[in-house]
């Protein structure tokens, strides 16, 4: 089942803002997206590689497939074939895999640089720091098969809403700081990926260009 009514005010929310949606459909039958994409949905996220290559065998190919959760370096072959963007980079060692993957397959795979901003320890990502380190390491120039095409953070899981405002403003901060010294002359690094069902309100106001929003369309995931 999926939920129209929200589906529609999620659509018509982002592109307001000119945003991306990507539809989160982990954990969800094939009918499922099949009944978003017949409303015109394109981009649908997944966040393991399994279901994700199973997905993308029987479904239509037209559909860009966007991998959110944390990424294995030995699962990346098995996407890098047709994967459309990579939103979970958070080490050096993931993203020269991600190259090593993509040169392989003659293409260009897009990543995003996933930063840690909530408070919960197990929220993976980079600090900035770490994120500079990658950007001006010697290796790094010499990936010709990888894109940065921007940056991804998860909220805390709370209530607090001034707080999940706070670490999405953090993001996009570092958004900034990243386009200003890296990226200043590259239109392609464009993408701050934030917001979820709970929460992509705020940060369609603090500056998302793209949100993952799943339960909200397809229902609640732990009946
Ligand atoms: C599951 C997931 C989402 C979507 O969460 P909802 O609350 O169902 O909208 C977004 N981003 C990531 C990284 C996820 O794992």
């Amino acid at each position: 089942m999926i939920n129209k009514e929200n589906y529609c005010s999620v659509v018509e929310k982002t592109s307001f803002k000119k945003a991306t949606l990507v539809a989160v459909s982990k954990t969800k039958p094939n009918e499922d997206i099949l009944l978003l994409y017949n409303e015109g949905q394109r981009i649908f996220g997944e966040n393991r590689v399994k279901e994700m290559v199973e997905k993308n065998t029987v479904l239509p190919k037209d559909i860009q497939w966007h991998m959110i959760g944390s990424l294995q370096r030995k699962k990346v072959k098995l996407i890098a074939p047709f994967v459309s963007l990579i939103h979970s980079v958070d080490s050096f060692n993931l993203l020269s895999e991600i190259n090593k993957q993509a040169a392989k397959n003659n293409r260009t795979i897009n990543c995003l640089l996933q930063f840690h901003i909530a408070q919960e320890y197990t929220k993976s990502g980079l600090s900035l720091l770490e994120a500079i380190q990658i950007l001006n390491s010697d290796d790094f120039q010499t990936m010709d098969n990888i894109s940065i095409v921007g940056v991804m953070g998860m909220a805390t899981f709370t209530s607090n809403m001034i707080q999940v405002r706070n670490e999405f403003k953090q993001l996009k901060n570092y958004f900034d700081e990243l386009k200003n010294n890296y990226f200043n002359d590259n239109d392609s690094f464009n993408v701050v990926s934030m917001g979820m069902s709970g929460d992509f309100d705020i940060a369609l106001e603090e500056g998302s260009t793209m949100v993952r929003v799943g339960s909200l369309l397809f229902g609640s995931r732990t009946k």
